[in-house]
């Protein structure tokens, strides 16, 4: 499966007409489905990003919302009018209209074919994060990390080996917890970016809006 990172406080593909803005949102594309994770700030954003790396809204054909977070779910309004045939997932019942199906998530369950939300995490903000099955083995896609980035990893152990993180890290520093990771891609809200590529040299992936990861 493709990871594409369209919403970002940096810019990765620089050139292009990218934008970057404090939130977070990557599309997730496999064999069958297309899914995208968080939705940013500024709709009229997202979108031109989506168009600027060739990405069609109206194929999106699942959401998930990480968070309750305006940095997470603002970009909803904007892209609803293309939703038509799309479910969201989120942590409370959503009020959007043309939505065919709301799932209230919970507890863990499978989003689609190697896939799946962690469920609700307790944390200051409550939060859910996804378990997505690579090529390579299991990897870990985070909004914010409010629950920590420690708790998230714990509990996504349930699908398998993690080898992987992607997303926002927030105020996280207990950087030991990364060392088995092969992969490590600090987005959005990590505070400590900087310390964790000069931790991990090999094994960190920059992040910013045009970032594609294959798993
Ligand atoms: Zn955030
Ligand atoms: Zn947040």
């Amino acid at each position: 499966m493709r990871l594409t990172i369209v919403y970002d406080n940096e810019v990765f593909m620089q050139g292009i007409g990218l934008q970057s803005d404090w939130g977070f949102a990557c599309q997730i594309n496999t064999s069958k489905d297309t899914i995208l994770f968080d939705t940013g700030t500024n709709g009229d954003i997202l979108l031109n990003n989506m168009e600027k790396l060739h990405l069609n809204p109206y194929e999106i054909r699942k959401i998930v919302i990480s968070h309750e977070h305006n940095d997470h779910n603002g970009g909803l309004p904007v892209l609803s009018p293309f939703l038509t045939t799309c479910d969201i997932y989120r942590l409370k019942p959503n009020p959007l209209n043309g939505v065919l199906r709301n799932i209230c998530v919970e507890k863990p369950q499978q989003i689609c074919e190697n896939i799946w939300t962690t469920g609700r995490l307790k944390g200051p903000i409550d939060e859910q994060a996804l378990m997505l099955k690579g090529r390579n083995g299991c990897y870990v896609l985070t909004g914010c990390s409010h629950p920590g980035v420690e708790t998230i990893l714990h509990e996504a152990q349930q699908v398998g080996d993690i080898v992987g993180i992607i997303g926002g890290f927030h105020g996280f520093h207990s950087l030991s917890a990364l060392e088995k990771l092969k992969c490590i891609c600090p987005c959005h809200c990590t505070k400590y970016k900087r310390e964790i590529r000069k931790r991990y040299p090999q094994t960190y992936t920059a992040c910013g809006v045009g970032q594609h990861i294959e798993l």
